[in-house]
């Protein structure tokens, strides 16, 4: 059976894109701890990330450099937060976070939500700025 993750990449299960190479894909978080709150996936079903080969390993913490770059560029903050946690998904992802403290991070916090359009200007902003990476 699939992850929920993988029927995203599939557009099975809508998603607010980002970006999307052949081996990875970005996508805003559907509860967001900050506005741009985004995740980097790669396509190939790898539960834990630990377990990535070490090309695409490698590949993916380049490409979710690039998204975060882009989050950047939308999104006023002091930096971007990037982190992984694993437990709810079993696919493995990467957090990207717009923060300006250090309980921007806290992922026990209340999350954010945001109307349809709000995502969907947020994710078409984000998703110019990477491709003029
Ligand atoms: P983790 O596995 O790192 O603990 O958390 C998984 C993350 O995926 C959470 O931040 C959650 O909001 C997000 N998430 C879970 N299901 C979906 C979904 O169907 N769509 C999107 N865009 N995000 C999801």
């Amino acid at each position: 059976m699939s992850t929920i993750f993988t029927k995203i990449v599939a557009g099975e299960i809508p998603s607010y894109k980002i970006a999307e190479t052949e081996d990875f894909y970005a996508f805003l978080d559907i509860n967001p701890l900050a506005k741009g709150h985004t995740l980097v996936i790669p396509k190939k079903e790898i539960d834990y990330i630990l377990d990535a080969e070490d090309k695409l390993y490698a590949d993916l913490w380049k490409f979710a450099k690039k998204v975060g770059l882009a989050v950047e560029k939308v999104i006023p903050c002091k930096r971007i937060g990037i982190t992984v946690i694993g437990l709810e998904v079993p696919h493995a992802h990467i957090h990207i976070i717009p923060i300006n403290t250090i309980y921007d991070m806290d992922f026990s916090k209340k999350k954010l939500s945001f109307e349809a359009e709000e995502f969907e200007e947020i994710a078409s902003r984000i998703s110019i700025e990477f491709n003029s990476l």
